[in-house]
């Protein structure tokens, strides 16, 4: 069986040291709002190069308390447009609504499943205050141009970096590239936590106070409120296991492009399309799609070859119940990328044999 995703054997790797961490927490007596948070918010941050980083209870909250943070400034206000891809998950999306802002989908490219930044620009409006990015399967979602565009009309670029710890854009991570950036630890992502977990990095103070007041019930000063905030903290032990895990992340990654790279030039199933290859350093590959027009059975036929996959997603935000208004919209190229997406296993410890029968199995698809 080669397993989709084996969260056990991976916290096996450092078994010994996650107990250490585990213990040291324990013997500390201190479970929120300690040091480790401290210790965590400034090695993160160094490692994405930004000035500030707020620790929260998940991707979620940083996605939200991101753009709320915008609406406490004055700088978005209810009704305000953010520009966001139509194929993302469905968090990037309740993120804006929840705020009483309007998310602008936009559609991504074929080649490269992220948004098109060619249509941006059209898609601005008088009322547009800012482009959510997300660099989806770890893919970097940036480029010069949208840095441009963003400046240009005057828009926050904020990046939703779920999936792309470590990915960078010649040389500058992203969490970096934009304004502000919200990063989520769900035990999945590339650097997980042992729960939930999240952050926003950015350069600006600003932003950054009022985000941390409001994850913290909208205080600055014990017992004073300022905003009607929220509760939304990372555990002292979350933050000691992702400071732990961080020294390893990048290795980790490369072990993910290794694969990559196998994949990339085995699979040569003509059923089968990969995505654009593009360098390493803008993909850190949390997810490896592949996209074929008979995606169910193809999925069935893994299944009955004892291999893992997962569809990321099977159905677009416009499509989901809860945005039950935008049921009738059309978005060709994202609902055709839904329909044929199939992520396959990737992850730091899929063997060189497990990585062969993945790429044989598939080969052998008709
Ligand atoms: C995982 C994920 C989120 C949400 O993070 P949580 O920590 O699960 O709340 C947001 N956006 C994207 C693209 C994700 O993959």
């Amino acid at each position: 069986m080669v397993k989709f995703l084996d969260l056990k054997a991976i916290t096996e790797i450092h078994g010994d040291e996650y107990k250490e961490v585990v213990n040291r927490v324990i013997d500390s007596g201190w479970f929120l709002q300690g040091n480790e948070n401290k210790q965590f918010e400034s090695n993160y941050t160094k490692y994405i190069g930004t000035e500030h980083c707020i620790a929260v209870a998940n991707g979620l909250d940083a996605l939200y308390l991101l753009m709320r943070g915008y609406k406490e400034l004055g700088i978005m206000k209810d009704g305000d447009e953010i520009i966001v891809p139509a194929n993302t998950y469905i968090a990037t999306i309740i993120a804006i609504t929840r705020n009483n802002l309007v998310p602008v989908l936009v559609e991504p490219t074929w080649e490269n499943l992220e948004i098109d930044i060619d249509k941006i620009e059209e898609a601005i409006t008088p009322k547009t205050k800012g482009v959510m990015i997300v660099h989806l399967y770890g893919r970097v979602a940036y480029n010069d141009k949208l840095g441009e565009i963003c400046k240009k009309h005057n828009l926050k670029l904020m990046e939703d970096c779920a999936q792309s710890h470590g990915c960078a854009w010649k040389g500058v991570k992203t969490g970096a590239l934009g304004d502000a950036a919200a990063h989520s630890f769900y035990p999945g992502k590339n650097l997980g936590a042992f729960g939930d977990a999240g952050v926003v990095t950015t350069n600006d103070a600003q932003l950054a106070e009022v985000i941390r007041a409001l994850a913290n019930y909208g205080s600055q000063k014990k017992y004073v409120f300022k905003y009607v905030g929220m509760n939304s903290r990372m555990s002292e032990l979350d933050a000691a296991v992702l400071d732990m895990k961080l020294k390893y992340l990048d290795e980790d990654n490369k072990k993910r492009q290794e694969l990559a790279a196998y994949y990339y030039e085995h699979i040569t199933n003509p059923l089968i399309t990969l995505p654009k290859r593009i360098a390493d350093e803008n993909n850190v590959y949390h997810q490896f799609p592949i996209l074929c027009e008979r995606r169910d059975e193809l999925q069935e036929y893994l299944k009955e070859n004892c291999i893992q996959t997962l569809i990321h997603y099977p159905i677009p935000p416009h499509k989901q119940e809860c945005y039950k208004e935008w049921n009738s919209r059309s978005y060709p190229i994202t609902e055709s990328i839904h329909a044929q997406e199939l992520s396959i296993p990737m992850n730091q410890v899929i063997s060189a044999a497990e990585a062969e029968e993945v790429v044989k199995v598939l080969n052998a698809f008709k």
